[in-house]
This record gives structure tokens, sequence and C-alpha cells, in this order.
């Protein structure tokens, strides 16, 4: 365990960079994108799979983007939320109805606070004062790194450091529908779950677990709010995950991809909900402000036009279709373009997925190991089938390049 004292004694080169030692050194700067594709300070081109974890959804720089932004730049930035701009309507309208409408929208400016939100709108909903506030999240899950969201995410290992955190979260095992039933007590206001767990590995929940959550919910009084942000915005091939799971939750979240990179979150709730807030009781400076809004718009627009969740269904299957047969791979799981590749136990037991992921970088191409196990791959829902052949390639190469022996029930040399 790293002790404050160890900190301390750090080497002195790391003790005169000005960053907090949160995010390790980095092994790439880029400088450029355009599309799917990335350029680092030498040069050097990269095939970008991850979309800086699902967040340019329309690839880099796409021109319609860039142009609203440059555009709102030189008209207005900010003017605080004592009054009101232009594009918040616009977009809160937008989301509502594909969301299915009946809805009301607060903007933020991150994933973890739209969750912050959605968790002080339950508990104001519920009468938490009264003892109806507690969240319950399920193990393995990702809601974020504020103190409440990370106590809401099902991970203790990342809470241990910070305790004690804000009280009122409870956790179940995912998928566990038993477990989930004996924690809905009279305490609870909120269920809050993932569509698919990003983070946890890129697990899909089933319609049957959802509509289980939803009878549960609506029985005990309690609300359903859904984390889409990451798998939120066409990403699983609707516009939102839950919309293939056959349920209506009372809250949504968003961030990731509704600014292609420029911070904005969003806390959708049914309009019954939202009700329970009142002038004072939530707010944000930057939140809906007109350059985020002005980006989200011309996100929206696009993406509408481009029906990138059906876009997503057919690149998800071609990815599918060219990963899944590789010997060094033992499935591929997800939904649309929120995909996880698991090696084989034969591949890992020479090479783990953060080996081949740092090997993926070197020879140009972008993805992360969101588990020991796998590979993540989140790409532009703009990405073209050349692309999606180019990265199904290279990936092959670098796999069969670092474990040539590593084929399921092929005679493999240990040594
Ligand atoms: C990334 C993520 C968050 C946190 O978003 P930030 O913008 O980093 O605060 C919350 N929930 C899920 C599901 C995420 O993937």
């Amino acid at each position: 365990m790293t002790t404050h004292r160890d900190a301390m004694e750090a080497p002195a080169e790391l003790v005169r960079c000005p960053m907090m030692p949160t995010y390790g050194p980095p092994s790439v700067e880029f400088v450029r994108g355009e599309g799917s594709w990335l350029w680092d300070l030498q040069g050097t081109k990269y095939l970008d799979l991850l979309s800086g974890l699902a967040v340019t959804s329309l690839g880099h720089a796409h021109p319609e983007v860039a142009d609203a932004v440059a555009a709102q730049a030189q008209t207005l930035l900010h003017v605080s939320n004592l009054f009101g701009t232009e594009h918040q309507a616009p977009v809160a309208g937008t989301l509502d109805r594909l969301l299915g409408g009946g809805g009301q929208v607060f903007f933020c400016n991150s994933g973890a606070e739209a969750n912050e939100a959605a968790i002080k709108l339950a508990r104001k909903w519920a009468g938490a004062p009264a003892g109806k506030y507690q969240v319950v999240s399920a193990l393995g899950s990702f809601h974020g790194r504020t103190l409440a969201t990370l106590h809401a995410t099902g991970q203790p290992a990342k809470h241990e450091p910070f305790q004690p955190l804000p009280e009122g979260f409870r956790h179940v095992p995912w998928a566990d529908v038993d477990a989930l039933d004996a924690a809905l007590d009279g305490t609870v206001a909120a269920v809050l779950l993932e569509a698919v767990q990003g983070e946890g590995g890129v697990n899909p929940a089933t319609a049957e677990y959802f509509a289980a959550v939803r009878q549960l919910c609506t029985e005990r009084d309690v609300l359903f709010m859904v984390d889409e942000v990451q798998t939120g915005l066409g990403r699983c091939g609707s516009w939102f995950a839950h919309q293939q799971l056959g349920v209506r939750p009372d809250v949504v979240t968003m961030a990731k991809a509704l600014g292609n990179g420029v911070p904005i979150g969003a806390c959708w709730a049914d309009a019954s909900v939202a009700a329970a807030f009142e002038p004072g009781d939530h707010a944000t400076t930057y939140g809906g402000q007109p350059l985020a809004t002005a980006a989200a718009r011309a996100v929206l627009a696009v993406m509408e036009r481009e029906d990138v969740p059906a876009r997503a269904v057919a690149a998800g299957a071609r990815f599918r279709a060219g990963l899944e047969v590789l010997p060094a791979v033992t499935g591929v799981r997800g939904l649309g373009l929120l995909l996880a590749v698991e090696l084989s136990p034969e591949f890992l037991a020479l090479r783990p997925s953060k080996v081949v992921a740092d090997a993926l970088l070197e020879e140009g191409v972008v993805v992360n190991a969101v588990t020991p196990t796998a590979l993540r791959l989140a790409p532009s829902l703009l990405i073209t089938d050349d692309e999606v052949d180019e990265g199904v390639s290279r990936i092959a190469a670098v796999l069969e390049a670092l474990a040539p022996h590593a084929a399921p029930g092929s005679d493999q040399e240990t040594t």
C-alpha cells in the first residue's frame, strides 16, 4: 500500500512535475484528431477505437461541431443561470423526445455531476429527512468519483482510502433480483443501475433483469434511475441502451457523448419526479452554458441526421464478426459499438490484456484494457467499414505477434 510517507519520498523529477499523480505518466501525447484518427507529437497516426472513453462519438474535430463551438465562442460564452440562453431549451427538448417525452432536464458538466443531480433529486422526491434516502446500486458499477458517486460506485476497494463516505448507499450483486428485492426496504429512495456496466467490464443487463427492477421499483415506490453516461446517445445501437431492455426509467443520466468532447452532462427525469426540485434546490455555475449547449445542439443534430444508433448496430456487428473468429479471442460482448473482446485463457497465460493494449498503442491503435482479460472498443459511431476492417486486421496482427501459439486447442509452447 502506498502511504503518505512513500509519496513524500517520490523521486525528485516526479515531485517537480506540476501535475498531481492521479493518472500515471502518459505514454503518448496527442496533438490533433480527425474522424477516427489521431496524430501524436511525432506525427504518428493512430486509429482511435476508444473515443476518449466513449466521448467523441462523432469522431475528432467533427466540422459541424467545430463550427458550432467556434461560432458560439465568438458570440456568447457565459452569462450564468440567472438568465436564459439560446440552446438550453432545444437541447433539453431533443433529449426529452429521444427519451420518449414527458420529462425535464437539468444540465451539468460531467457524468458524476449528472448522477449527483439524480441522487439529490431522488432524496428530495422521496422525503429524505423522514428517512427515505438510500440509493441502491450494483456491485461492479461505476457512477463517478465525487464522494457521493464514489459511494454509489459498487467497487469497495475504491472506497477504502476515502472513508468515511457520505451515508445513504447500498450495493447488491449485479443481475440479482432477489438481492434487490431484499434491499428495497422503506429507507430506499432509488435504484441506480447502468444498462451496460461499462467500467465493470462491458456487461449488458438483460431485459428480464430490467423488467424485474422496474416492477420492484414501482411496487415499492422507489425511483428507477439508469446511468447512461457511457451507454447513451446511440453508442449501444438505440438512443439510450435501456430502450432495448423494454423499460421506462424515472431518471436517466448522461454526459460523455453529449458534447463530443466539450464537457456537458444532463440529468433527465419524468416530469412528475422533476417537479420535486424547486428553485434553489440544485445549481451549477456552468451547467447548460452557451458553449456546452451549442456543442450538444450540433452533436444531436448530426446524430439524428446520421442515424447513429443504426450505424452503431451495423459497425458493431462488423467488428464482432471480424474479432470473434480470431484464435486468441473467446468472445465479444456488449451492445452496438460498446464492446469487450475477451481473450482466451491460453493467450492470457502468456500476455494480460494490458500488455495487448500497450502493444496496440505502439502499433497505432487506441483501445483500453477494461479488465485484466478483456479489451474495450468504443470507436466513433461514424466509423467507416474500411476503418472497422483496418482495426480488426491490426488487432489480429498484434495478437498473433504477441502469442503466435495461443490458439485454443493448439499445441502451444509454454516457454
Ligand atoms: C464515465 C462514467 C461516469 C462518470 O463521468 P465523469 O464525466 O467522469 O464524471 C459515470 N457513470 C458512468 C457509467 C460512466 O461511464
